[in-house]
């Protein structure tokens, strides 16, 4: 066998998968990231091309999510709104860009969480999800957070902490938010929506409260 060879060989037994090689490179990426990476891409595609529910008629772009995929920290919204369904990402308009600047705040920039929506497609004039349009897309998510396996969920606003906490339709966010609850290994935290905050500021040292404790749970601030 060739030095090359037992070089590739030698990789692969700890655990290397991929050999790319652009421009003569030699690259090699890790299993788990790679076969991550590649689930989640197949799942993007899927996504893209979901015609299940009526939302596919009316959407711009499908908002399938982004982020770190090797994260421990996801957010979940509720649904894109206009701005996401036109640029085909989540938490771009003016609710995301709050998000953001709670997270800067801790120093930490959104590439490092992966944020995603219950629902992937806008629903017309920013209506609440119907019940079918959530149950058609409700697998996605599972499926999304099944590749991810992220450690702490923060729920952003009621509608997703309902929605992952299967819990009854009209349970307020203020009785939930902040107590922490588990779906399977995942710690589940819900929040306010930061389009809450932007109308109650005064909600904010609350959203505050609870995305420290997502964030000293996930091992981004001790
Ligand atoms: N509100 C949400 O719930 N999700 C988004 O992506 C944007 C606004």
């Amino acid at each position: 066998m060739s030095d090359i060879k037992r070089f590739l060989k030698f990789l692969e037994l700890i655990g290397y998968d991929e050999v790319r090689l652009p421009k003569g490179e030699l690259l090699m990426v890790k299993k788990e990231e790679s076969s991550l990476q590649k689930e989640l891409e197949k799942l993007e595609e899927e996504v893209l091309n979901c015609c299940k529910c009526r939302l596919c008629k009316t959407r711009t772009n499908v908002v399938f999510g982004e982020g770190d995929t090797t994260t421990n920290l996801m957010f979940i919204g509720e649904a894109p709104g206009e701005q996401e369904d036109l640029q085909g990402r989540p938490f771009v308009g003016r609710a995301g860009q709050l998000l953001t600047r709670f997270l800067n705040l801790y120093g930490i920039s959104r590439d490092k969480i992966f944020i995603t929506n219950i629902v992937k497609c806008r629903p017309p004039g920013n209506r609440n999800p119907a019940q079918d349009e959530i149950k058609s897309c409700y697998p996605f998510l599972e499926k999304q957070i099944e590749i991810i396996k992220p450690k702490v969920i923060l729920c952003l606003g009621a509608f997703a902490a309902r929605t992952i906490l299967n819990l009854p339709e009209k349970t307020p966010i203020s009785r939930i938010r902040g107590k922490e609850q588990k779906l399977g290994e995942t710690v589940v935290i819900p929040t306010f929506h930061p389009a809450y905050l932007l109308r109650n500021r005064k909600g904010e040292p609350e959203f505050q409260k609870d995305l420290e404790l997502a964030l000293k749970l996930a091992g981004f601030i001790s």
